[in-house]
């Protein structure tokens, strides 16, 4: 039975405020569950109507095409699903919490771990359903418990050994993160404010961490790194539209000038053409394009 839902579910809205990139068009259906019971009943809805679901977090690993998305979008609004408690060295998130602001707070608890991670935008339940992370490490490793609904409103929670993460994939298909169970290290503020200023410092000297994106466009390759083999192919500053490959980072497309997804998409086609042809190897997006 679907709850009363009035003034819950807006048609066609805009999606471009809702992501990083800031380009793409509109969603069918747009709805912002505040709790678990909305949640529920939004799932409910889509699933009597035989809608398509789309879940979205902070939007910052996402392309939206400009004809936009065609289904029911479910966004975790600010403040919601957004509590964070510890006990002992275990940390208890519910997916609405940015990732930052976890970072920062298992920081003034004097817990380690996490500050490896510091620079990664997005929510708890993004990092945990695209396995986030770089080369000190994936939010895999510090996760005990999963907890999700899946699309048809099931309860589950899993253990680590029973989530199949994998390189920016949690594998958790039709499900919602709700929230995870983390465990962290002991350790001393001062150690761990040092080592996220650190990261800090490395990311933003090597990545447009204030341009408009999505981060990395593409997986690395085993064994490669996308980036190298971009810029090993002459393509830093490369142009279509508003779309830009960074000059800092070969891997990031930056929306410098009001790009639409499809100059994003033509220069992602460029690019995978160009390093197709140089070096044989066809990159696979880690954005998610909808
Ligand atoms: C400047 C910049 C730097 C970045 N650096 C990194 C980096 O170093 N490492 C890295 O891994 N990523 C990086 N990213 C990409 C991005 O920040 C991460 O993938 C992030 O974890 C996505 O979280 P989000 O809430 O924004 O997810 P969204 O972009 O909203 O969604 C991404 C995917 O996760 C799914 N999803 C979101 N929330 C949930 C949920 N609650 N339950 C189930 N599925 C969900 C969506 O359906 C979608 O498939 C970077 C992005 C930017 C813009």
């Amino acid at each position: 039975m679907v709850k009363d839902l009035r003034g819950k579910i807006k048609h066609q809205q805009c999606l471009k405020g809702y992501t990083t990139f800031k380009v793409g068009g509109s969603a069918t259906l747009f709805a912002e569950p505040t709790n678990p019971e909305e949640l529920q009943g939004v799932l409910d809805y889509g699933k009597e109507q035989g809608l398509k679901i789309f879940v979205l977090g902070k939007g910052s690993n996402i392309l939206v095409r400009d004809s936009g998305v065609e289904g029911l979008v479910v966004h975790i609004p600010r403040g919601a699903f957004s509590r964070i408690e510890r006990s002992d060295e275990q940390v208890l998130v519910e997916a609405g919490v940015s990732l930052p602001r976890l970072i920062q707070r298992t920081a003034e608890w004097e817990l380690k771990g996490l500050e490896n991670l510091v620079g990664i935008p997005g929510s708890v339940g993004g990092a945990v359903a695209m396995n986030a992370g770089g080369k000190y490490g994936t939010v895999e490793r510090w996760i005990e418990e999963v907890s999700t609904i899946g699309y048809d409103g099931a309860l589950h929670s899993y253990t680590r050994g029973q989530v199949d993460f994998q390189y920016r994939n949690a594998g958790l298909g039709q499900k919602i993160v709700l929230g995870a169970r983390l465990r962290l290290e002991k350790g001393s503020r001062e150690e761990i404010l040092h080592r996220m200023r650190e990261v800090y410092e490395e990311k933003s000297r090597s990545q447009p961490l204030s341009a408009k994106s999505a981060g990395c466009v593409f997986k690395n390759p085993p064994g490669q790194s996308a980036g190298g083999l971009i810029d090993q192919s002459g393509l830093k500053g490369l142009k279509v539209g508003g779309a830009m490959v960074s000059r800092k980072h070969a891997n990031f497309i930056v929306n410098w000038s009001s790009a639409t997804a499809a100059q994003v998409l033509e220069l992602i086609q460029r690019i995978r053409e160009e390093v197709k042809k140089r070096f044989g190897v066809w990159l696979e997006p880690e954005i998610k394009i909808w």
